[in-house]
């Protein structure tokens, strides 16, 4: 076992190990959490209550997470010293525990980091951000029919426009990238642009899409659409959709069908064990998943788009506070909710907290224990059905009045 500097390890608990690509996972997992800035500590907080009384519900004493806490963004700054926003046992700490949770981080304003977020996933190769969009009852929607979106996005998290390689309008550099594309290729660029690098590879589009594909098959799902925005980028997002195809040709040969054979061979309606991949215009997409909700099943994007189409997709069910997120490599997983640290309410014990349990729930399948998962959403569904809700829901319900958000967070756990 690793030593740390500042990271406790607690004395109970074993690490939860692969085989393969298989967990293995003992009854009393070490868990590594990041407890976030601003809004971090109260949601955290929340949700740790909320699991662990799942837990303790779904199977007696049997199992039971023993909390590692480690740390990034203002709290790693206090404790490791300057510009220690992500300390590197911090990182050490995930590979070794394979699972960990966090809170959202703040982007550092200075201090050579460009933002701790992306430098995890970069660090860890976390190349899969999962987003499952899914209503609750009684959620306040601005649409009519918020319970016909059930979509799970999958988002390229290594590359695209994400990587970090842009020039400063005017600076050496830029000129530099202007003269070498007007020389070289004599292709124009306006003198005084700023210019970013959008890079997107065969190799980190196949694993996405292969990762999406056998999500779909382990969670029976009918349809993997490709969103791109390829008619126009050809060689990004255009390679993007013909490397998806490739991918589902290549690692399911026998389970995959295109539309052209949807219609062709099938009469319109996918047979049962095929699953549908089909490609979908960025654009488009925006409004189809307005008009035409239940089109859609698992989403594959690049890096830009997910991260868009996250948002969108949120609004249409309620809202940011719903929204629970996964950030994997083959193994390692860290959850978090999709919103960040909403500094403005950092203290307050208002904000929902909604997004980061949901995280842990996801986190809970992950390792196999569905049972406290099953309960956890139920209690949910329970609560924002009694209408038991912090601010933002509230304020979309009417004659509601807002709860706190260790309030909501306690009668969860007394509807568990
Ligand atoms: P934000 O997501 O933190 O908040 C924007 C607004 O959304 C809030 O003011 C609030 O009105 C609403 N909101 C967010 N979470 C909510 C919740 N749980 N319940 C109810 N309402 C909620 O976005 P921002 O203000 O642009 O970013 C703040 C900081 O967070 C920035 O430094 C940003 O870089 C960072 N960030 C971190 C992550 C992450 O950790 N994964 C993700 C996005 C942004």
């Amino acid at each position: 076992m690793k030593k740390f500097r500042h990271i406790k390890i607690p004395k109970a608990g074993e690490r939860i190990d692969v085989d393969g690509d298989r967990l293995i996972v003992p009854d009393n997992p070490i868990i590594p959490f990041i407890e976030g800035d601003g809004i971090g500590p109260d949601i955290w907080k929340a949700t740790k209550s909320v699991i662990d009384n799942a837990v303790i519900k779904a199977y007696n004493s049997k199992r039971k997470i023993n909390w590692m806490e480690i740390y990034a963004g203002r709290k790693a700054v206090k404790i490791y010293g300057k510009n220690q926003w992500l300390p590197k046992e911090t990182v050490d700490a995930i590979k070794e525990y394979q699972v960990a949770i966090k809170g959202p981080l703040t982007t550092p304003v200075s201090g050579g980091i460009r933002s701790i977020n992306v430098a995890l996933r970069q660090k860890l190769d976390l190349f899969a951000c999962i987003r499952p969009v899914k209503y609750f009852s009684g959620v306040p929607s601005p649409v009519k029919k918020p319970g016909n979106l059930d979509v799970v996005i999958f988002r390229e998290n290594t590359e695209d426009v994400y990587t970090g390689i842009e020039f400063k309008a005017n600076s050496k550099d830029a000129k530099e990238v202007i003269g070498f594309i007007s020389q070289k290729f004599k292709k124009n660029i306006s003198p005084g642009s700023g210019i970013g690098i959008k890079t997107i590879s065969e190799f980190a589009s196949i694993r996405l899409v292969k990762k999406a594909i056998e999500y779909a098959i382990e969670n029976k799902r009918k349809t993997v659409t490709l969103v791109h925005k390829g008619n126009i980028m050809k060689y990004t997002d255009g390679s993007f959709k013909d490397w998806g195809y490739h991918a589902a040709r290549k690692f399911f040969p026998d389970i995959t069908i295109t539309e052209e054979e949807l219609d062709r061979k099938y009469k319109g309606k996918i047979p049962s064990g095929k699953i549908l991949i089909n490609d979908r215009i960025i654009d488009s997409m925006f409004q189809q998943l307005l008009f035409r909700p239940g089109d859609f099943e698992i989403l594959a994007t690049p890096n830009m788009i997910g991260d868009y189409l996250s948002d969108a997709c949120a609004a249409q069910i309620g809202g940011l506070g719903l929204a629970p997120g996964a950030n994997m490599s083959y193994s390692i997983c860290v959850f978090e909710a999709s919103h960040g640290s909403a500094p403005k309410y950092a203290g307050m014990d208002k904000i929902n907290p909604t997004s980061l349990i949901l995280s842990g729930v996801l986190m809970l399948r992950y390792i196999g224990w569905s049972e406290a998962a099953v309960i956890i959403e139920n209690a949910i569904k329970k609560t924002i059905k009694s209408k038991y809700v912090t601010y933002d829901l509230a304020n979309r319900m009417s004659g509601v009045k807002s709860v706190k958000c260790s309030a909501y967070a306690g009668r969860i756990v007394k509807n568990l």
